[in-house]
Order: C-alpha cells, then structure tokens, then sequence
C-alpha cells in the first residue's frame, strides 16, 4: 500500500500500547484528536483513539480520511461477543457491518441507513484475508508470549479461537439480556457488537476508503458484561490489539 494505513481504536486504554510501538512518531492534532504518524514493522501507519461510540468514531475517521489521505482504515480493540459460539478471549473479524440502533420504519426498512440503498457495509476482502491470516499467526505463535498463564485463568481463558460474521454496532453499551435479545430478534446472525465499527464502515464507503475490522471479545453483552469487560479491558484488551494489529500490518 502506497499510502499509510489509519487504525482507530476506541478507548485510551486499549490505544497507549499500540502508540508506543509506532517508530519515528509525530504527533499532530486536528480539532481534539491526536494523530500518532509514524511505522510499524517498516509500513507507513496513522493511529488515532476514535472515541466510543458512532459519532466519536466517524469524526475521527473522517479527520484520518481528510488529513492523512489514508489508503485503508483497520477498526480495533474489544468488543462484546453475540453469538453462543463465541468466548471471552476469542477475536471476531466482521465480514459485514450494520448499525443495530438505525430505525426509520416504515419510511425505510429498519436497519438501512436513509437513502443510501444500503443496511450491510462489506469490508475490503483482500484486507480481511490478512486479517485471518495475521489472527492465526498471532494464536499459533505469539499468543502464549504475551498472555501469560495467570492472565488466563483470572479471565477464564481456555483456547482462543477465530471467528468471522456480522459485526453490530451502535450507541449502546450492550449489559442485559433484554438489549441482546432485541439485537438476536433483528439480526440473528450478529456475531459480535460494539459501537464503533459500522459507523466507521459508513464513512469509509462514502469517501471510497477501504476498511476491515478485528476485536477481542471482552464480554457476553449479558448481564456479567460490564464486570467481564473491565477486567479484559484493563488485563489482555492492548495486549491483544496491539499484537493483532502489528501482525497485520507486517503481513500487509
Ligand atoms: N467504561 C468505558 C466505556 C466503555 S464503552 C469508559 O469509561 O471509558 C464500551 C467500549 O467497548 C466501546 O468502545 C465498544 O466498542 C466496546 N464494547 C465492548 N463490549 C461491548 C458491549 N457489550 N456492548 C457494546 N460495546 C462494547
């Protein structure tokens, strides 16, 4: 890729480890964002802390788009997992995205965004390939590195796994079952949810940047997910990102 690569990750604590591993940084700010410019593994990258949630996450996207002329966004960090299947600890790579809180029926069909046509933003195949790939090196050969033994067992940890679907996201942190019941009713194939990444989606398909998105789960969404999501948050959260993330630009 000739132009650098954008990675947005929501929150302080999940972005700190990845900034610090950015060689030759510059730091430069647009309105209240900081930009860390600089390499990773030799290739040209742009880091910035989105913000939590859609609007957050799509003006610091829009900023990334508009100042640094990125070729393509890679949305990270943690997210809570939907479907049984997936596990604390797992990684979830979107192989589509919707907004789960846009509704206006019956003008149009829920889930779609307003005159668009579109209610599922797909991500750049070629980039969500490496992400498999950059994934599967990281559990075979890293994973065991940097997560220690004790970090598994406090988190309740067994073997992670990879897995690919519908990524949901909106302004909800989701904490009760009721909130995951109405997702699963609409969207049954949801695999995973924040509330960053289908915005991103959107303002990536409207400027025609390419974009792919990997997260660990945190959390069930459920009624534990406030208490599972902090301790992953502030035990394995960076540790994840920033090792999935390098691996995937090294692979890019
Ligand atoms: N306690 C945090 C706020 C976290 S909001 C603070 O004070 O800063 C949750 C963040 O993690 C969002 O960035 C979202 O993308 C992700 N996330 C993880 N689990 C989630 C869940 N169950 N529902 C929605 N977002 C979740």
């Amino acid at each position: 890729m000739n132009s650098p690569l954008g990675i947005l990750v929501p929150m302080q604590e999940e972005v700190e480890l990845l900034v610090s591993m950015v060689e030759q940084p510059e730091m430069m700010q647009w309105s209240s964002r900081s930009f860390y410019k600089g390499f990773l593994n030799g290739k040209r990258v742009v880091v910035a802390q989105s913000g939590i949630g859609k609007v957050a996450s799509s003006f610091t996207a829009s900023l990334l788009i508009q100042h640094f002329r990125v070729g393509a966004i890679l949305v990270t960090g943690v997210a809570g997992g939907i479907s049984d299947h997936i596990h604390v600890g797992d990684l979830a790579i979107a192989t589509q995205a919707v907004q789960h809180d846009m509704d206006c029926f019956p003008l149009f069909p829920k889930y779609m965004i307003p005159h668009s046509g579109i209610t599922f933003y797909e991500p750049d195949t070629k980039l969500t390939e490496t992400l498999n790939k950059a994934a599967s090196s990281f559990l075979q050969y890293e994973f065991q590195q940097v997560v220690s033994e004790d970090m598994l067992s406090a988190l309740g940890i067994h073997k992670p796994t990879i897995h690919s679907g519908l990524l949901v996201s909106g302004d909800q942190f989701i904490g009760t079952e009721n909130q995951l019941n109405e997702i699963q009713k609409g969207l049954p194939d949801s695999l995973f949810v924040e509330m960053e990444g289908a915005a991103v989606a959107q303002v990536c398909h409207d400027a025609g940047v390419p974009w792919c998105s990997i997260r660990t789960i945190s959390d069930k969404a459920n009624a534990k997910a406030h208490l599972d999501f902090n301790l992953f948050l502030n035990q394995a959260g960076k540790i994840y990102t920033s090792a999935v993330a390098r691996k995937f630009v090294e692979m890019l």
